[in-house]
């Protein structure tokens, strides 16, 4: 048998890194073996001792927070971070995805603009939006994404206690993830205020403003509704471990619940949003040195199911509002392009990560918990997505060499870091060959469970 191409290098797999090969077909997986019989390939690329991973995967990013962003060019900064696939939030700006018309108008988009594979959320109005979840759900909507906290009431709504719970109800019974914001509303609104009564406007008022327990009660209240609802809840950016020591007793409670956490909050603490004010600003706000190395504990032990990256990319105008006030300007990170190659070097290089553990949480972990078919694993069967790295080659991050992002990412400029994407693949597809993304807008495919 003759496939149509070869890869051959350290396969990462679940339980295993070997030397190995991979026979791929029309875009599939065929065949995984050992270096022993030589596949025979028409095409054939010999990665020699760098890593050949399952293609990673991101369930956060926000490709419309700022509409001049789009799916083109944040695809092309996923398929330079050697992101294979990402799942689309539903925060568009002006109007969010929450009914079938606009998803499916976005869904189209995705098939005609995208360089990877691309899923989408879907979400729901202030009140009265629960009619449209299931046929959001037959549209193709992957997940449900909703917040318990106002950062703008028609785009990105509180939802109310009682829609909160339909939702669940509604959820449990089609077996559909709902994932939450969870910052609590009353008191993060209550502190901001006073701090803005005694013009405390510092870069660390952003974390004064949203301390530890606005996140842990909120998450609180979730955890005991999916527990009564029997929904499969996630709670995205987790920024704080007494969160996650909350979460555990729920999970061995029974409720049926994941985590998720986002590189800057592995990886910035309180000493940087006080040193890069708006550029390190993000909702939740990052924590203290002492918290950060509790949440890389709880890394360790398992407890964070997947890391994502919240990407949102604001121009350094927006940014630049919150130098005098930090209330001012626009909160999240950049991230497509810099989180795997920053996560490999923290995990992989500097933290005992085994290949396979980070594998596990950057795709396969996503990829169960979101149900996306035939992604997530180098097996056979599934698509050839693959995300090469070379885990000896040294590099800085530039916001000056970096592709696409002209905003400048500030927490991680000049950063000296191990380990570079040499190859993204989807579908057995060369997307970005360590200097230029290679395919055309379309190539990308809509995918949904
Ligand atoms: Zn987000």
């Amino acid at each position: 048998m003759k496939y149509e191409l070869v890869l051959k290098g350290k396969i990462v797999q679940e339980d295993k890194v070997f030397l190995g090969q991979i026979g791929i077909n029309n875009g599939k997986i065929m065949k995984v073996s050992s270096i022993k019989e030589e596949l025979l390939g028409k095409e054939k690329i010999d990665y020699g001792n760098n890593y050949i991973f399952p293609g990673f995967i991101d369930t956060h990013v926000h490709c419309f927070s700022n509409p001049e962003e789009g799916i083109t060019k944040t695809s092309k900064l996923a398929a330079v971070g050697g992101i294979t696939t990402f799942i689309d939030m539903p925060y568009d700006s002006p109007i969010p995805i929450t009914n079938v018309n606009r998803f499916e108008k976005k869904a189209n988009l995705v098939n005609k603009e995208s360089v990877i594979d691309i899923g989408l959320w879907g979400t729901i109005t202030k009140e009265n939006g629960t009619s449209n979840l299931k046929p959001l759900i037959k549209s193709g909507a992957i997940a449900f994404k909703m917040s318990t906290f106002e950062t703008d009431e028609k785009r990105f709504p509180q939802i109310p206690n009682y829609e909160i719970v339909k939702t669940m109800e509604i959820l449990a019974t089609t077996n559909t993830l709902v994932a939450f914001h969870s910052e609590d509303n009353d008191l993060v609104q209550s502190l901001i205020k006073k701090h803005l009564a005694e013009d405390k406007v510092y870069p660390l008022a952003h974390a004064e403003t949203h301390p530890a327990y606005t996140e842990v009660i909120s998450v609180l209240k979730l955890l005991e509704l999916a527990y009564w609802t029997k929904a499969k809840l996630h709670i995205v950016h987790v920024s704080h471990p007494r969160t996650l020591d909350i979460i555990n007793i729920f999970k061995k409670m029974g409720v049926d619940v994941t985590a998720e956490t986002c590189y800057p909050y592995l990886l910035l603490n309180t000493n940087d949003l006080d040193k890069y004010g708006p550029f390190a600003k993000m909702s939740p706000p990052v924590r203290s040195a002492d918290d950060v190395k509790r949440m890389w504990e709880h890394l360790k032990q398992g407890n964070i199911d997947f890391i994502t990256s919240d990407h949102v990319f604001w121009d350094k105008i927006d940014k630049e509002k919150g130098i005098n006030n930090i209330f001012e300007a626009p909160a999240g990170l950049p991230g497509l392009e810099v989180m795997i190659p920053l996560m490999f070097d923290a995990m992989v290089i500097n933290n005992n990560f085994t290949p396979s553990e980070f594998s596990k949480i950057m795709s396969t972990n996503p990829a169960n918990r979101f149900e996306i078919l035939n992604k997530g694993k180098i097996k056979e069967g599934y698509d050839a997505d693959f995300t090469i790295i070379d885990p000896n080659k040294k590099w800085e991050i530039s916001s000056n060499t970096l592709l696409f992002t002209n905003s400048k990412l500030l927490p991680f400029n000049r950063k000296n870091i191990k380990g570079k994407i040499k190859n993204t693949f989807v579908r057995g597809v060369s997307v970005f060959d360590g200097k230029k993304v290679n395919v055309q807008p379309g190539f990308g495919n809509f995918i949904h469970k």
